[in-house]
């Protein structure tokens, strides 16, 4: 069984993939991990609704129950670039210098760029609640504190 920590990390792309289809976002801004807690920052130019943020809470463990497969690839980063442009990037810039990209893919959901370490399958996040929601009009920022929990929802 993967940690707390790489189930939670795991958690976060599929709550990206989740927010990305409820809300059109692209942009990660800022992530955080402790233990079964994560907060995701995410660039968006308006406040959501209430029942936005219930519909990507459904949707993140509607894809968790689905137990969906996450890819890692080790791709040329140019490669990359050609698959799935600049949607693998996040806000915060990779070093120009680094030419080989690992890749977290799971279809038709998310594509990122991330070194951490993830889950096989999404199955084994268990389930997500979101906790707290946070908008920040002046960086046009939206922060989703969320907790996992071992047992499916
Ligand atoms: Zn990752």
């Amino acid at each position: 069984m993967a940690s707390n920590e790489v189930r939670t990390h795991t958690a976060l792309h599929v709550l990206k993939g989740a927010a990305s289809k409820v809300l059109g976002v692209k942009w990660t801004a800022g992530t955080f991990v402790d233990g079964s807690h994560g907060r995701l920052a995410i660039q968006l130019n308006r406040k959501p609704l209430d029942e936005e943020i219930s519909r990507i809470e459904a949707e993140a463990n509607m894809k968790i129950k689905e137990d969906a497969e996450i890819e890692e690839l080790q791709l040329d980063r140019v490669e990359a670039g050609k698959l799935w442009g600049n949607s693998i990037y996040d806000v915060f810039p990779i070093p120009a210098h680094i030419m080989n990209l690992k890749i977290l893919h799971i279809r038709n959901w998310n594509v990122n760029a991330c070194k951490e370490l993830h889950t096989k399958k999404t199955g084994e996040i268990g389930s997500l609640r979101i906790v707290k929601t946070r908008y920040r009009d002046t960086k046009e920022l939206l922060e989703i504190s969320f907790d996992i929990f071992a047992e499916r929802s």
